[in-house]
């Protein structure tokens, strides 16, 4: 099969590069190499900066109906062609089509979010604040603005941010992950053909050098991470150090805490979804399941018969009857191999294996990334299992007699992604939703994403910055507040002048 090459796109063109380091992209699910990505050196980074920071004036200063009209015009594009953009991300990822095609629709929220951009660039005015003088406030563009994305979500962790960004008048560096890089490129062509003006929206392909160079360019105004936690603290700090505006967001360990009175058929069902969905690697994934008083051997039975029915396979597949698998395989084989060794650890370290992923039969290639979904029960608070971001098919159940013993769990935990609540007892949850420190809450829903007019973010070691992602925050983000104060002359009643050198009072 023939390998293609994927570089960076600059001032509206695809951009080669100079660098002569590249870097392999598989097919999770055949293991074959099917791309090889450019990555940047520091002038071929300079290069992509510098087309931002060239389109950076005139787009600020482009109306705001002609801007809204890109942004209707580049969802409705995306609208029409979203199916291959599925393709695509199954390809390089390997999540399964429907799940890319979910990724997608939350994304494409985002941007119709940004379609009604002029009514949240809205400033303040008041009028007469002094005699014949009023002030408005208003909201500008921070110039060029660099987005930072994981492979786990390769169109949708771009679009939490560049849509608003891009509405709000501000020109974008994406670098998409090394692993899943060709959505990203997919993307800046659907933007051209929309009509974004040329260097609007710029493909930054690479490692840690491509980076470093939008962390220190003095161009760049400001970085939107998402990432695991190590690198969202260290982007945080080197951004930070060179004067920009950061949000950087970080890894999870979502617990999802089951009081006895929950419906335990649907605790059971969004438990094995929010587990095992996209092979659980996603950062509002349910790795942690607490299960409270008497509900334990229950819940695990449950949980451990739908988990056996699971399809693991070729994402992009279907069968006889046009279906598709439930689960598709790990982004690299490294991955796999350590997320299969995060299995190994918590067997040795005695928790008890109910479904072993190890063993998995998969429907495709033998070379495949494949990892069956995990369920460990009996897992305690000092294993590996519990104390790491695993990010694969691995849920782990710890047993606890109280409704405090798992809140406490929930709090002691160094990231504050996400969690839910499964009851129903509505004094419970609104507890629950009181007691935990942790940014996004789930009552009776295990992925509690917010919707693109909220915004998007945990608390603690999953966050570093003030800011979220999308929704008032996000355009809060994208824009810098200026307040003027205004006096025009009455040529009717013209005000004594005079010299005054005191601070200026308001009368
Ligand atoms: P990662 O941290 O390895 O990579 C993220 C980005 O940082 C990539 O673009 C990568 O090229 C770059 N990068 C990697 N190493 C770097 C280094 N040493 N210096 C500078 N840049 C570097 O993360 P990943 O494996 O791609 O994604 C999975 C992680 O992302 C998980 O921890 C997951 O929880 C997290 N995540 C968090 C959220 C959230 O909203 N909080 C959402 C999605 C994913």
């Amino acid at each position: 099969m023939t390998t293609k090459h994927i570089g960076h796109w600059a001032g509206g063109e695809a951009f080669a590069g100079t660098s002569e380091r590249t870097a392999d992209v598989t097919n999770p699910a055949t293991g074959e190499v099917t791309g090889r990505l450019a990555l940047a050196s520091r002038a071929d980074a300079d290069a992509v900066i510098a087309a931002a920071a060239a389109a950076a004036p005139a787009w600020g200063r482009t109306s705001l109906a002609a801007r809204t009209q890109v942004m209707f015009a580049f969802r409705e594009l995306l609208n029409s062609r979203k199916g291959e953009l599925a393709a695509l991300i199954t390809a390089e990822h390997g999540k399964v089509l429907s799940d890319a095609m979910g990724e997608i629709a939350r994304g494409q929220e985002v941007v119709e979010f940004a379609c009604g951009i002029s009514h949240l660039l809205k400033g303040g005015h008041s009028e007469g604040v002094s005699t014949g003088v009023d002030v408005h406030s208003k909201r500008d563009p921070l110039g060029v603005v660099g987005i930072i994305s994981p492979f786990n979500f390769p169109a949708m962790v771009p679009m939490w941010f560049f849509p608003v960004a891009i509405a709000a008048g501000n020109t974008v560096v994406l670098k998409p992950s090394e692993k899943d890089p060709s959505a990203a490129v997919w993307l800046a062509e659907l933007w051209k053909e929309a009509g974004l003006p040329d260097g609007v929206f710029n493909v930054l392909q690479g490692d840690k050098e491509a980076v470093d160079a939008l962390l220190e360019s003095p161009q760049v105004q400001s970085i939107s991470f998402v990432g695991s936690t190590p690198i969202a603290e260290y982007v945080y700090e080197t951004a930070s150090r060179h004067g920009k505006r950061v949000q950087a967001l970080g890894g999870a360990k979502n617990h999802m805490v089951v009081l006895p009175d929950a419906d335990l058929d649907l605790a059971a069902d969004s438990a094995v979804n929010a587990g095992y969905g996209s092979a659980g690697e996603r950062c509002m994934a349910i790795s942690v399941l607490v299960a409270v008083g008497s509900v334990a051997d229950e819940l695990v039975a449950r949980i451990a018969d739908r988990t056996r029915t699971l399809v693991i396979g070729d994402g992009g597949a279907r069968d006889e009857d046009g279906g598709e698998v439930d689960m598709g395989p790990l982004v690299t084989k490294a991955h796999r191999d350590k997320v299969a060794s995060f299995i190994d650890s918590g067997e040795h370290q005695g928790a008890k294996v109910v479904v072993d992923g190890r063993d998995v039969q998969a429907r495709g290639a033998a070379d495949g990334f494949w990892l069956g979904p995990t369920l460990f029960d009996h897992v305690t608070p000092d294993m590996d299992v519990y104390t790491e971001e695993i990010f694969g098919p691995v849920l782990s159940v710890v047993r606890v007699e109280t409704y405090e013993e798992a809140v406490a769990l929930v709090n002691a935990n160094q990231y504050g992604n996400g969690t839910a609540v499964f009851t129903n007892d509505g004094g419970a949850a609104r507890r629950f939703e009181a007691d935990v420190h942790v940014g996004m809450i789930g009552v009776n829903v295990p992925v509690p994403v917010p919707v693109a007019y909220y915004s998007f973010g945990g608390w603690k070691r999953s966050l570093f910055g003030d800011t979220h992602a999308h929704g008032a925050e996000g355009v809060h983000f994208f824009t810098r507040g200026k307040v003027v104060t205004t006096r025009w002359v009455d040529p009717a009643n013209r005000p004594q002048g005079g010299l005054e050198l005191g601070f200026p009072r308001n009368v």
